[in-house]
């Protein structure tokens, strides 16, 4: 775990995509009513991804993505594409704008689908057109949904709640509804202890975030959650309270399991993140891969904050250390942060190791793990990892 800095994406992500001048800015204007972003009869008017954060009722705060035309055949086209595809792995659901349905639109929405990406398609129409009934019906089949007609000139605020009530709809509710880190691993009036070091590397004047999601899902859990610094867990059992679980940071696995009495269950905030956002099992098998390494191999590191690096970074530099010990090789590390897309060639990997992504929805970590795995790179989870290789 890091003490972030910055990064909270832990938001639904939603992508506007279309050609250049679909529409895709002045919707996501009328969305937000108000000019976020700039709209202009030119040709590829947007360039790098615009993010704007608007609430929809029942979902909440929402990330809303505008991204560059996917046709922009402009001398800096094909960079402006790059970064709109890589929006996708970050995107609960998207809304595909179109004034005609043709070849661009079909490549597009077919993209979406194979990454699993509920779509929206949203016709921008001329005053007095309508769209061909061949066409829906092909958008209907490819979609799964039947299109939203809007008007270009006159949109009125009746239609942004029709539009927004569409979208939470859709809107995968895994994208917005925290996932429950205990889930029924315990029940109410249950003790659970957590082991939280207060040293260099934690924040000032704060825990960090998937120990304050902890203390919160216990407190929906109507549990009693005890939260020490790892030289009191000898005063916590000396009180004769016994816990149904003991949650600490990875990096101090081996020192409170020498602390705490036989027969109480040990765990990690990583390893619990793991199972509430990732794929244990995935993680389980890409484990294996630590036992295996050879000399020269190369490790991804992927955390989903950003932060400034500190000398004893767990991401950075203390995994390094103590997989290269566990190895007993040298190996080669990357590191991707925050929502940095994933290094395009994935297959010169012999493992990637993904943090417990408190601050990234579920659909960013699993398309994260889905591009590796694609790859054929296994994966595994910082807090299962550090439990193996730390001695
Ligand atoms: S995003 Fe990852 S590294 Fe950053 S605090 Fe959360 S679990 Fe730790």
């Amino acid at each position: 775990m890091q003490s972030p800095k910055a990064g909270n994406e832990n938001k639904p992500h939603i992508g506007i995509y279309g050609r250049c001048n679909a529409g895709k800015s002045s919707l996501l204007n009328f969305i937000a009513d108000a000019p976020v972003a700039i709209v202009s009869p030119q040709s590829g008017t947007t360039t790098d991804p615009v993010r704007k954060s608007y609430e929809i009722l029942g979902a909440g705060p929402v990330v809303w993505i505008d991204t560059a035309g996917t046709d922009d055949t402009s001398p800096l086209g094909a960079e402006r594409t790059r970064k709109t595809c890589d929006t996708m792995a970050l995107i609960d659901m998207a809304l595909l704008v179109f004034r005609r349905w043709a070849d661009p639109e079909r490549e597009l929405a077919a993209d979406l689908a194979r990454r699993g990406i509920p779509t929206l398609p949203v016709h921008n129409i001329a005053d007095g057109e309508d769209l061909p009934a061949e066409e829906r019906r092909e958008i209907e089949r490819t979609t799964g949904t039947t299109p939203v007609a809007l008007q270009a000139e006159k949109r009125r605020p009746d239609e942004r709640d029709e539009l927004l009530a569409r979208i939470a709809a859709m809107l995968p509710e895994s994208s917005y509804r925290t996932p429950s880190l205990f889930g029924d691993r315990v029940s109410p009036d249950d003790t659970v202890l957590l082991v939280c070091p207060i040293d260099g590397e934690a924040p000032a004047g704060r825990l960090i975030l998937p120990q304050v999601q902890a203390v919160r899902d216990l407190l929906d859990h109507r549990c009693l959650a005890v939260v020490v610094h790892p030289d009191q867990i000898g005063t916590f059992f000396a009180l004769g309270i016994r816990p149904k679980l003991v949650v600490t940071d990875s990096q101090i696995f081996p020192e409170v399991t020498a602390q705490v009495p036989p027969g109480v269950e040990i765990t990690s905030f990583s390893i619990l993140l793991a199972a509430a956002k990732g794929d244990p099992d995935l993680y389980r098998k890409g484990l294996n891969k630590a036992d295996e390494l050879r000399e020269g191999d190369r490790i991804l590191i992927a955390e989903s904050c950003t932060h400034q690096v500190s000398c004893e970074d767990i991401g950075r530099s203390k995994i390094p250390r103590w997989l290269e010990a566990h190895a007993g090789v040298s190996l080669r590390f990357d590191f991707v942060s925050g929502l940095s897309p994933l290094p395009r060639d994935l297959s010169s990997y012999a493992l990637m190791v993904q943090c417990g992504g408190c601050m990234a929805t579920r659909s960013q970590i699993a398309n994260r793990i889905r591009a590796a795995a694609a790859a054929g790179v296994p994966v595994t989870n910082y807090g299962m990892l550090i439990r193996k290789i730390r001695k």
